[in-house]
């Protein structure tokens, strides 16, 4: 902001959300619910029309076949996230968050009075966690694992029989239940995207499947997110619900049904759209000095390890490094620190190409010691 005011010609790379407009039928869907006056509040768990196109989605897409009474419509899966967390955790309940991680989940764990046990994963494993590194994170007080594929921020994806060998571990271990956020399903270019319960169904019944609107359909500010899972659960994720927010937005609810049920077309353009932007983008971050990237399977981030380029122009931590950069370039990057994982940065390519190569030349010349920003 304040070298935005200073004139300064300043690069967001730090952004979470596609750079693409809402599709323009999702939109007419959403204006046509206001003419109707379609502008009361739903069931706090979602408009039954919405629910069913959820349902139709995971039978379609995920193999999963949940009835409406298990699927709860929120505020965004952010808020999925939150309630889960709520409905599941007591006070020293520990939850599994493995890391480089999407930077709300621990902050979300506290919040409901738990304890997040971080297990890192590295770049060399490809930024996944295996069943071995699991069992050892299980204590007599876990209670949830959460899991992220396509992750932001690295852009690893899990394949079936990854899912499989976790999931092998958690038979052992009733009592902790799974928050599988599928997010970014449809933002993928690696192997085919598999479901964490359609990969474990006999774990089907401790799986919270969390997705929303936000990336796939381009709706980030529409806030439309949803969860489907055990009865249980979702009843008690929707007592919460009620409590405090109600339900989701009765005019987005309508979007995004429009944007379920609609042409998919959109979905498939934005993600060759980030295929393409993601090789070129790792073809230039490779190409900077002390600058170690290993590919995404999906998403729109890479996560580079910067532990090299920080000796080379003397930052003590990734955050300063991105200070630096920032005061040096004008291009905003989020530090690895923020995710769990030091000596790395978060590079989003939502930007045009444009955009992300005037960045990428810069971010070279920072580190090359040739600055002319
Ligand atoms: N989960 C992950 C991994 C995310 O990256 C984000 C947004 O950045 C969310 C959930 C939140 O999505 P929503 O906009 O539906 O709340």
């Amino acid at each position: 902001m304040r070298l935005r005011e200073e004139g300064r010609d300043v690069i967001v790379l730090s952004v979470g959300e596609p750079d693409f407009p809402t599709p323009v039928h999702v939109k007419e869907a959403a204006q046509a619910a206001i003419a109707r006056d379609d502008t009361k509040y739903t069931a706090v768990d979602g408009s039954r029309a919405l629910k069913e196109a959820i349902a139709a989605k995971l039978s379609r897409e995920n193999r999963l076949a949940y009835p409406l009474e298990q699927i709860l419509v929120s505020s965004g899966a952010k808020q999925s996230c939150y309630n889960a967390c709520l409905a599941l955790l007591d006070r020293g309940d520990e939850a599994i968050v493995p890391a480089p991680y999407w930077v709300s989940y621990p902050d979300m764990v506290r919040m409901a009075g738990g304890e997040p046990v971080i297990v890192h994963a590295t770049a060399e494993r490809g930024f996944k966690i295996g069943p071995n590194e699991l069992a050892a994170a299980i204590t007599p007080k876990t209670r949830l694992l959460f899991l992220n594929s396509p992750c932001n921020p690295t852009g690893a994806m899990y394949a079936r029989d990854e899912l499989a060998a976790l999931g092998e571990v958690l038979e052992e271990y009733p009592k902790v239940a799974i928050l599988s956020d599928e997010i970014y399903e449809h933002i993928a270019w690696g192997e085919r995207f598999v479901s964490f319960a359609d990969a474990c169904p006999s774990l089907l019944g401790r799986t919270l499947t969390v997705n929303g609107m936000s990336k796939a359909y381009a709706m980030s500010g529409w806030r439309i997110g949803y969860a489907a899972g055990p009865l249980p659960l979702i009843k008690a994720m929707t007592s919460i619900q009620s409590q405090s927010t109600t339900s989701a937005c009765t005019v987005s609810q309508a979007a995004a049904c429009a944007a379920l049920t609609g042409d998919q077309q959109f979905v498939r353009d934005m993600c060759t759209v980030f295929e393409e932007r993601h090789d070129i983008v790792l073809e230039q971050l490779a190409a900077i000095p002390g600058f170690d990237c290993v590919p995404a399977a999906g998403t729109f981030y890479l996560f580079p390890n910067i532990r090299r380029a920080m000796e080379r122009v003397g930052a003590a931590t990734d955050v300063e490094f991105c200070e630096r950069l920032l005061e040096a370039t004008g291009v905003t990057l989020v530090p690895g620190t923020a995710f769990g994982a030091a000596g790395h940065l978060r590079v989003s390519f939502a930007a045009s190409l444009d955009v992300l190569q005037t960045a990428l030349r810069r971010m070279h010349e920072f580190v090359a010691g040739t600055s002319r920003v």
